[in-house]
């Protein structure tokens, strides 16, 4: 990127409860235009629930968060305006399992943005082709493996058109074979200037990619570096153990 970074999404002093578990402890960050931000640290230091609350599938208790200059809040036509600009790809792919591949890729644009079915479908084939999926438009879920599930799952993210990418561990749950592939649509995505926000133990991959990188340390973001810096000068002895425990 070059000039000013533009802030898209903004956290300030963000927290959550789970009864008496703080998950998040008043997390303030920026994620910018077109910059990749990778987010790594140990199983329960609240990364997901980050995400999650941007696209308010998780409420927070206090502090705001901001897309594009918009609160993140309740107002239900808002959040669904919102929700449209947000795309999400989890760990499990959930694809609909009763829905070709072309139908998972077009439901979002025929239902919400009322898309005609054949604009729909020239649009999904055009995304399939660009995750290497368009040959198997007219198989189910079942008949896929794991990473050409989740290639569509990022198909079916990119339909809406989405400002953002959140990518929630995509390739935690795949055989180690299938890993790449997935990340290499990621990379193209990247390449392309999207805005990305990526939980991922793949530290290849956030040194290759990211823009900037965060460590979640107990619902706090202990650290923020670009990657350069993160991985070849640790900031502290917790962050070297992490990175030397994912290499
Ligand atoms: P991470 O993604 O970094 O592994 P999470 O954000 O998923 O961490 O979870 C942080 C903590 O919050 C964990 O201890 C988890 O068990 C807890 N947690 C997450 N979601 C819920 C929930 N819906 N109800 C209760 N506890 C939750
Ligand atoms: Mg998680």
């Amino acid at each position: 990127m070059t000039g000013q970074p533009m802030p898209f999404i903004v956290a300030e002093r963000v927290c959550k409860s789970f009864g008496a578990h703080q998950v998040l402890r008043a997390v303030s960050t920026v994620f910018n235009t077109g910059e990749v931000t990778v987010i790594i640290g140990a199983s329960g230091s609240g990364k997901s629930t980050l995400l999650r609350a941007i696209n308010r599938l998780e409420p927070h208790d206090s502090g705001r968060i901001t897309i594009d200059g918009v609160e993140v809040g309740d107002d239900l036509p808002t959040l669904q305006k919102q929700r449209s600009e947000v795309g999400m790809v989890f760990q499990q792919f959930n694809l609909f399992g009763h829905m070709c591949v072309l139908d998972n890729v077009t439901l979002a644009p025929r239902r919400i943005r009322r898309t005609p079915r054949r604009a729909a479908n020239e649009q999904a084939i055009a995304l399939l082709r660009r995750v290497g999926m368009h040959e198997h438009a007219h198989k189910y879920p079942w008949q896929l493996s794991g990473g050409q599930q989740q290639r569509v799952a990022i198909a079916r993210a990119l339909a809406m058109q989405p400002k953002v990418m959140l990518f929630d561990e995509p390739t935690s749950a795949l055989d180690p074979e299938m890993v790449q592939e997935v990340l290499d649509v990621m990379r193209e995505l990247a390449h392309g200037g999207m805005t990305m926000v990526v939980v991922t133990h793949e530290m290849g991959f956030a040194r290759e990619v990211a823009d900037r990188v965060l460590f979640f340390d107990q619902g706090c973001i202990a650290h923020d570096a670009p990657p350069d810096e993160f991985f070849n000068h640790p900031a502290n002895d917790r962050i070297r153990a992490f990175i030397g425990r994912m290499a």
